[in-house]
């Protein structure tokens, strides 16, 4: 971990007026939640173009919801790292104004989180595609999926977003305007290639914001949108980051 990058981080942390988190897949990968690139796990298995498209939905249910099903099993049982707890940390300590994530796991808001903008959706509700009736999926335990509808019994599907499948408009307004509106944004573990979520850094770059990046890996922002990288695990750098904010405070 570069200790610099950590202090730099810290700094501009200090000094924006409004910091938010733009958060993906790598996040939650410490919490046994594997990306999407990772080199096993559930998407070896599944291939997203595959079985996240809602066209897959559309023509084959039964074939979508054994991904789900597995997908189900790992988000119930995960638990937030130091990554989320982090955030959560910052968000507490009047820092971080937003958490933006990807994902579609709950762990910033077990994390303690507040204000977290679900881009692609959640688990915790499912709804019916015929009849438009909405479920509690917390109340579901695995035995009961794939989850039916109560009204019609079609199968449901949970409230995350599919590809080929619009982002709730609320979430991408409000995404929008806060990448607009703040001057320093984390991103992290996010491979940036998931349009339009990928256009939020870029937004906040272009209104003048610092851009922080934390990843295993360089990505296409590296060297382009973001200011600078720090490689390394989030579980690690975001505690960091956060001890460093404290110290220099
Ligand atoms: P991605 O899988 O495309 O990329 C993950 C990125 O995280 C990679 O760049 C990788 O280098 C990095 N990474 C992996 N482990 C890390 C760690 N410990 N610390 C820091 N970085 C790490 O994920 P994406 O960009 O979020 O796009 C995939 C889409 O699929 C998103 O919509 C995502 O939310 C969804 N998805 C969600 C979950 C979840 O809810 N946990 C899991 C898989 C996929
Ligand atoms: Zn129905």
């Amino acid at each position: 971990m570069d200790q610099q990058l950590i202090q730099r981080a810290a700094q501009d942390i200090l000094k924006s007026q409004k910091t938010i988190a733009f958060t993906g897949a790598g996040i939650s990968v410490e919490s046994g939640i594997p990306d999407f690139r990772s080199a096993e796990g559930l998407w070896q298995k599944y291939d997203p173009e595959e079985y996240a498209h809602i066209h897959a939905f559309y023509s084959d249910p039964d074939k979508v919801w054994l991904m789900l099903k597995d997908m189900f099993t790992l988000v119930i049982t995960a638990k937030p790292n130091p990554a989320h707890i982090g955030l959560a940390e910052l968000e507490r300590m009047g820092l971080l104004s937003t958490v933006i994530t990807q994902n579609v796991d709950g762990l910033h808001q077990a994390a303690g989180s507040k204000n977290v903008i679900e881009f692609h959706g959640s688990h915790r509700t499912l709804s019916c595609l015929k009849c438009s009736t909405t479920t509690d999926g917390t109340l579901l335990k695995i035995e009961d999926l794939p989850a039916r509808c109560p009204r019609c019994s079609s199968l449901l599907k949970p409230d995350v977003v599919f590809f080929g499948e619009p982002i709730p408009p609320k979430a991408q307004t409000y995404s929008f305007r806060e990448s607009r509106s703040c001057s320093a944004v984390l991103v992290i573990g996010t491979s940036a290639v998931v349009y339009p979520a990928a256009s939020i850094p870029m937004m906040a770059k272009e209104e003048g914001a610092t851009v922080i990046e934390i990843n295993m890996e360089p990505t296409p922002l590296t060297g382009q949108i973001s200011d600078y990288l720090i490689s390394g695990s989030a579980g690690k750098i975001i505690p960091a980051i956060v001890e460093e904010v404290r110290r220099q405070r």
